[in-house]
């Protein structure tokens, strides 16, 4: 795709995003594409200058930030915290509801002083937000300081972008609505040398109602086995404890692929990989198979956990959000996986407040929470989003109500999650100790194969160990135990 000037009066260079173009689902093959090497003259042009990056929303953003960092050391810029320090201030940005986004705004007003304060430094946009028609207008209408937009399709394009951006006084905009393409080999720079996230897939093809996603994200598109393979065997090699794979809809890993190998083969070959702890998110009820289910059974370094959305317990409602299964279908696949692994840690994403969703609907979803007895819930009030099918449903629900109902969840849920959390009493439990607790700096904390976050009293020396911890106070969401045994040998008797 070319850059075009067309005249705009705030943007030199100017490719808006377009949402007819990001709803396109075509039969275009995807291209597996490596990184560019960077130009020459943009090599050592952050040497001495130091960069931000504030991200917002999921871990796929996370890992996103990661790539930009790992792209802005390649130039030589160094990372700071300190907004007075930086050169280059880049927000990393979600658009999955609106007071995600109002944030961002309200950033970004902030920081026109320092913009006119020093006019050399580069403010950015980039993430799902910038893939939205409304924000780039927004932006380019009332933030006429900010330099630089890219959207999710572009960030291995940031050292060109980031050239224009220096070059031109203009705002550079470049945001890709195509179904996107797969780019390997861009350099990273990992939060921690402990856990990594590992994307396996992008984009999403579910088109679920209420959601932007597939339009700020692209179509589905699987990474190639063998180049995840080699990715997690590195970070094996590097000594990583725990890898998380990402994608929007991982269940969905290698459907676009020419080869018949689904995510339960490629969890079947990473399985076989040295590296202690394998997670995944997110997962798609729809695309939760049997093999999927078998190969999780059978552990190893396969935990168990496994978030699974649910979103409404109403088959009506579901409908209207088109998540594609029923009340019943969702109740059999936990069946299924409880069968398989009876001590699963499930957790799920629900919404409350969907249009037209009536107190009897909304009943069936406290029943579903009751009936599967998750382990915890990330519970949300419904969000219109512009362009997405469910903004233009007619919302009838007043806001105390939904209020109401989300306080109602919310309230079951923490008992549930209390009543699960004081089964573990006197427990013995695998811990890996990722740090110092954020309250008490005479207490660790780590993290259950279930993904609980257990508090201990501990020597610092154990950060990035496997220990065992006996639960002594369960709490609705943390576990507070005592050291028993950082003893690698019997850790794997327990563990085995
Ligand atoms: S599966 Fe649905 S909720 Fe999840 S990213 Fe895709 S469209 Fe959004």
């Amino acid at each position: 795709m070319s850059i075009i000037d067309i005249d705009n009066k705030f943007a030199k260079y100017f490719i808006p995003p377009n949402i007819k173009e990001a709803k396109k689902r075509g039969k275009e093959v995807v291209q597996f594409l490596d990184f560019d090497p960077i130009p020459k003259e943009m090599i050592d042009i952050g040497k001495g200058k130091y960069y931000l990056i504030r991200t917002y929303g999921c871990q796929m953003n996370s890992h996103d930030s990661e790539t930009m960092a790992g792209i802005l050391e390649q130039m030589g810029y160094q990372p700071t915290d300190e907004e007075d320090e930086a050169d280059i201030i880049l927000f990393n940005t979600c658009a999955i509801r609106e007071n995600a986004e109002d944030k961002v705004f309200g950033e970004l007003g902030r920081l026109k002083h320092l913009k006119l304060e020093k006019p050399h430094i580069i403010l950015g946009v980039a993430g799902c937000m910038s893939q939205e028609e409304k924000v780039v207008n927004k932006i380019l209408r009332s933030y006429q300081h900010v330099d630089l937009i890219f959207g999710t399709h572009n960030i291995h394009r940031l050292p060109i972008l980031l050239r224009d951006a220096l070059l031109n006084k203009e705002m550079v905009v470049e945001v890709w609505s195509k179904e996107g393409d797969v780019i390997e080999h861009i350099p990273k720079v990992r939060q921690d040398g402990l856990k990594a996230w590992v994307s396996i897939m992008y984009g999403c093809d579910k088109f679920c109602t209420y959601c932007i996603v597939p339009y700020t994200r692209g179509k589905e598109r699987s990474r190639r086995p063998e180049d995840v393979i080699s990715e997690v065997r590195e970070l094996a090699r590097k000594g990583y404890k725990e890898v998380t794979l990402l994608g929007q809809n991982v269940n969905a890993y290698g459907k676009d692929l020419d080869i018949d190998y689904g995510f339960g083969d490629l969890l079947e070959d990473l399985r076989k990989i040295d590296i202690p702890r394998i997670r995944f998110t997110t997962s798609h009820p729809k695309d939760f198979d049997d093999h999927l289910i078998e190969v999780l059974a059978k552990r190893g370094n396969l935990v168990e956990h496994i978030h699974l959305p649910f979103q409404s317990g109403n088959t009506e409602i579901l409908k209207k959000m088109a998540r594609k299964y029923t009340r019943e279908e969702y109740l059999e696949l936990v069946r299924k996986i409880k069968q398989a692994i009876p001590d699963v840690v499930l957790t799920t994403d629900i919404i409350v407040g969907f249009p037209g969703e009536t107190e009897e609907q909304f009943q069936d979803t406290l029943s579903l929470v009751e009936k599967v007895g998750f382990d915890s819930a990330y519970t949300f009030i419904y969000s219109p989003r512009e362009g997405t099918p469910a903004a233009v449903m007619e919302d009838n629900i007043p806001e105390d109500v939904k209020k109401e109902r989300l306080q109602r969840l919310m309230d079951l849920q923490n008992q549930i999650s209390r009543d699960k959390n004081k089964q573990l009493k006197n427990q013995v439990v695998e811990v890996l100790v990722e740090g110092v607790s954020k309250t008490n700096s005479e207490v660790l904390s780590g993290r259950t194969r279930g993904n609980k976050l257990v508090n201990f009293k501990g020597d610092p020396a154990l950060i990035g160990q496997f220990v065992l911890v006996k639960i002594t106070e369960p709490q609705t969401w943390t576990l507070r135990g005592e050291l028993v045994s950082n003893a690698q040998e019997e850790l794997l008797d327990v563990v085995n």
